[in-house]
């Protein structure tokens, strides 16, 4: 490639990622110091066309960032009115009150809101600031400087051939050079791994642990949509399979978020998280409200579940990670937005400060003490032992001892101190040979769907001419090892239908990897159990399109 060169462009800060996290510090830099250069870089087509939250919005964060929202007109639009918590069982359900809830679970003063269209309209904010933002940019790389410190980033890479080498309209990209790089990609991000392995930054930490979060927007008849009303469930259709649990919010005009998370810690490679989802759909709560409506839309994306223990170190020379490419998700109020925009905030203040004393390329570890000793670190703390406790011992004791927990923790001590979660995701997964298969019903095409269809109301799109952007340490694992020990889970963790396992001509085993259906969920790169599946950016503007998730 000697004959690409690239160009340089110097900024003050590079943020890669226009999520909550890395929009908030693009406007809080800008806030500090209007003639600061600042820098966004997004791989979606558009900012929000790969964000998937769609969500309940403790609003904590933007007051911090932007006190006046709502004059400015931010997308919050619709407050919770009532919160509902159900356990369920295959045909019944039963309703937990929420008077022995800790006051954290309180949903008062939250607002169901888009997280695409929140990004959008913060990433306006910022541009009003002055911030340049550049979505369809994926950043592929990391520069690193003599020193060995972070200097920037490659973005804009455009136009390989299926084998890696510059196709006809090569475009090599550039070099964007910052004092400071902010790596906001969200969980399992790309750069953050590299960037977490290079440093060495989860030494001493637990294992990062993950959930797969699966979504649809539906249409539903108006006499059944109460806005502003909250449901969360547990219980049926996981059982002891797996952790996990459902979420209906109902948003407006008629609309509903319909969600489901399945921790990715289970043991038995025969789950198969997307049919658990579909299957969800037919309890005849879940039925009743959806019966005669319309799914709009569908995503996937993985959610951080580890929580304080898990948090790495999160600063290195040049670089500090942001929002969830460290993990920021409180677990049991399944809400990690306010701590993105948080940490977003803190990370600005810290390399403004920097900046002003004439530092560059070093570690910001004012950035690092805000959060673990501020509201992030205080909001974590508070909930820390509810994943360990769910994990090893079950839903009841995550529920009755957990909630003890979090009630002692907000009232200032835990007897529990804090629990590690041992294993990693993947190092979870059980043999096959050691679990019964699960027979999941057959979609019937109107409350549940098949994959395939479902993926295309993500309208994912992947140029077909470039790389596979999920890349195989070891080509021969997947028929080697994970066929057979594990019964080949990829062609069933995967929310999209990317893997496949299918005969050759010659009747043996193949692995096939449909990258175009990828929807940047990350699930493969954190359960493969072999650990070989490495998720990387695609060129830039690839993948969902997510209208209002
Ligand atoms: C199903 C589900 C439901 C959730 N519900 C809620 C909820 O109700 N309330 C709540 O508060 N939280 C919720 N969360 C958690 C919330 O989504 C995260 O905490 C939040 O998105 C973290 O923000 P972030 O900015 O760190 O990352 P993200 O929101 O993931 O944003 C990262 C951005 O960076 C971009 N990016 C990544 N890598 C690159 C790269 N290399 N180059 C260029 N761009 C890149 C991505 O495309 C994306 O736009 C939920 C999560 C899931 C999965």
């Amino acid at each position: 490639m000697s004959e690409h060169t690239r160009e340089a462009m110097e900024y003050d800060v590079v943020i890669v990622g226009a999520g909550p996290a890395g929009l908030s510090a693009a406007i809080r830099l800008k806030q500090l110091d209007s003639e600061l250069d600042v820098v966004v870089l997004e791989k979606g087509s558009e900012v929000g066309a790969h964000i998937l939250s769609g969500a309940v919005l403790d609003p904590c964060g933007l007051n911090a960032l932007i006190p006046d929202w709502k004059e400015k007109g931010a997308p919050l639009n619709v407050p919770v009115k009532d919160d509902n918590f159900y356990m369920l069982g295959e045909v019944g359900k039963i309703r937990i009150p929420n008077w022995p809830m800790p006051p954290l679970m309180n949903n008062h003063g939250n607002y169901i809101v888009s997280m695409g269209n929140v990004c959008r309209w913060m990433a306006e904010q910022a541009e009003e600031l002055g911030v340049e933002v550049f979505p369809g940019m994926s950043c592929s790389e990391l520069v690193y400087a003599d020193d060995g410190s972070v200097k920037g980033v490659v973005a804009g890479e455009f136009g390989k051939n299926a084998d890696g080498t510059p196709g006809p309209g090569y475009e090599p990209g550039m070099e964007l050079h910052g004092k400071y790089v902010f790596l906001g990609e969200g969980v399992r991000g790309s750069l953050s791994k590299e960037v977490i392995e290079k440093f060495d930054l989860s030494n001493g930490k637990e294992p990062q642990k993950y959930g797969l979060g699966m979504k649809e927007i539906w249409e539903i008849d108006p006499a059944k949509h109460k806005e502003g009303s909250v449901t969360h469930t547990m219980g049926w259709p996981l059982g002891s399979n797996a952790g996990g649990g459902s979420f209906i919010y109902h948003l407006d005009n008629n609309q509903v978020y319909v969600g489901f998370v399945v921790h990715l810690n289970y043991e038995n490679p025969h789950l198969y998280p997307y049919m658990e989802f579909q299957r969800f759909k037919h309890h005849p709560m879940v039925k009743e409200l959806l019966d005669g409506g319309k799914r709009v839309a569908y995503g996937a994306r993985a959610i951080s579940e580890g929580g304080y223990q898990s948090m790495p170190k999160m600063v290195a020379p040049g670089v500090a990670l942001l929002g969830c490419s460290v993990g920021m998700v409180n677990v049991p109020r399944i809400k990690g937005n306010h701590n993105a925009m948080l940490s977003g905030k803190a990370a600005a203040e810290a390399a403004y400060a920097a900046i002003k004393d004439g530092r560059a390329a070093d570690e910001l570890s004012d950035y690092e003490a805000d959060v673990r000793e501020g509201a992030i670190g205080q909001d974590l703390m508070k909930v820390r032992n509810v994943k360990p406790l769910w994990s090893k011992r079950g839903l009841l004791a995550s529920l009755t001892v957990g909630g003890f927990d979090m009630w002692t923790n907000t009232l200032g001590f835990s007897a529990l101190g804090t629990l590690g979660h041992g294993k990693s995701d993947a190092e979870a997964t059980g043999k096959a040979s050691k679990f019964a298969p699960i027979d999941y019903p057959k979609p019937d095409g109107k409350l549940s769907f098949d994959r395939l269809t479902n993926v295309s109301f993500a309208a994912t799109n992947h140029e077909e001419s470039q790389p596979a952007h999920l890349k195989l340490k070891d080509e021969a694992i997947p028929v080697a090892v994970n066929l057979p020990k594990y019964g080949g889970p990829s062609a069933r963790y995967c929310p999209a239908g990317v893997y496949e396992f299918v005969k050759d001509e010659k009747g043996d085993d193949k692995f096939v990897i449909n990258f175009q259906n990828c929807v940047h969920c990350k699930t493969c790169d954190i359960k493969d159990p072999s650990q070989n599946i490495n998720w990387t950016v695609p060129q830039g503007g690839d993948g969902p399109n997510y209208p209002n998730m």
